[in-house]
């Protein structure tokens, strides 16, 4: 891994303006994922890819997801720096660390073991201090619970009603929802006690979400 240098931070800048043109405006999560170091995810080798606007495989069969759409789902977000948020698929440990920058309440669950124990390796490398955990987080992390927000950062068939119940009055779940080839990215929000909203954005493709309320039942 390369310090963080001049040069990088050069490539972030450059980064947030391909992310200002495609749409996102919330300077809060522009200005987290300028603090992000997204060359810390990857080997040497592919440093040249860490600023580009593009998925990257993590190994596992498993990605680093786009910088669009971390951007995309952190603003869909809208997080207060109170704010108690869970994140499903905690994969790299990227989009976590854009969470921290947000608010200092976060939860993470990974299913993969390989990946939550490298990912436990770089929050400690970086001081970074997630709750994380390993499990199948398909329907949420009920010891917990409730969450003001939840990010579900792989592809789902439906939305798990054990995730809209974790959430607390006034709290969203953003979650890509759909098939193999293109979810619909949608946002569920309790505005009253057992009363929800249900929006619809523009569609990503993700890789799946496993476990009880996912694609299969076991990895
Ligand atoms: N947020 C990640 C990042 O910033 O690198 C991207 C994650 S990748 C697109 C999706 C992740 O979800 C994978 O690491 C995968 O192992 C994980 N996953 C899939 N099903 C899961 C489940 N039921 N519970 C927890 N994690 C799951």
């Amino acid at each position: 891994m390369e310090a963080d240098s001049y040069r990088h931070k050069g490539m972030r800048r450059a980064l947030i303006k391909i992310l200002q043109q495609k749409g996102i405006r919330d300077p809060r999560v522009l200005a987290a994922i300028e603090a992000v170091p997204r060359h810390y995810f990857f080997e040497k080798a592919f440093l040249e890819q860490a600023y580009q606007d593009k998925a990257f495989p993590i190994g596992e069969g498993q990605t680093i997801s786009q910088p669009y759409t971390v951007a995309f789902q952190t603003e869909l977000l809208n997080l207060k720096p109170t704010d108690k948020v869970l994140e499903i698929g905690t994969g790299s440990g990227y989009q976590c660390s854009v969470l921290l920058q947000l608010t200092p309440h976060v939860y993470t669950i990974e299913y993969n073991r390989v990946l939550y124990e490298k990912a436990l390796l770089f929050f400690k490398k970086y001081g970074l201090k997630p709750n994380a955990f390993h499990g199948d987080g398909s329907e949420g992390l009920t010891a917990h619970a409730p969450y003001d927000k939840i990010i579900v950062t792989a592809g789902a068939p439906g939305v798990p009603k054990s995730l809209v119940r974790q959430l607390s009055v006034g709290g969203s779940l953003v979650i890509p929802v759909g098939n193999e080839k293109s979810q619909k990215m949608m946002r569920i929000t309790q505005v009253a006690p057992n009363e929800f909203t249900k929006e619809a954005f523009s569609s990503f493709k993700f890789v799946p979400l496993l476990g009880k309320s996912g694609w299969e039942a076991e990895i």
